[in-house]
């Protein structure tokens, strides 16, 4: 209406930022704690988190990296990188080499505490894989595990 009457473009001004970038780190951080109860081990777990160098955030994303996260575990360090699925949803998966090419690439989609015990024991025959193994452009040049 201001326009029509005014021939006047409006302003709206540039997008306002949803949230800082630390504040994006620990929310994702947060979201993993969630997902896999790490707040009720009775211990404080603390988790490394910080952008990624290879993925982006979302598939065919070029704007932002997605976001890798390290748990100590046990024995062991459990890496994670966290990205948008194709529902936009945050989902996790847990990296490990590749058993082509042995770069750190997305293996199993981890997103409960229960997928994190399946994949630690052993107990199902492989959780069915991330879908963005295929995907990842963390494989080797012309490494065959990545499809087209
Ligand atoms: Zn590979």
């Amino acid at each position: 209406m201001k326009r029509a009457q005014t021939g006047q473009v409006s302003r709206i001004g540039p997008d306002p930022a949803l949230h800082g970038h630390d504040t994006e780190l620990r929310w994702v951080e947060a979201v993993l704690r969630h997902r896999l109860s790490l707040n009720s081990l009775g211990r404080p777990v603390s988790i490394r988190t910080k952008d990624d160098d290879t993925h982006p955030l979302v598939a065919d994303g070029q704007h932002f990296p997605a976001v890798a996260l390290s748990i100590p575990f046990a024995d062991r360090t459990l890496n994670f990188l966290a990205t948008y699925d194709d529902d936009r949803r945050l989902t996790f998966d847990l990296i490990g080499p590749c058993d082509r090419c042995g770069k750190p690439v997305p293996m199993e989609e981890i997103n409960s505490l229960e997928d994190l015990g399946d994949h630690l024991l052993q107990a199902r025959d492989g959780l069915g894989g991330s879908p963005r193994l295929r995907t990842s452009p963390a494989h080797a040049d012309g490494c065959l595990a990545r499809g087209n």
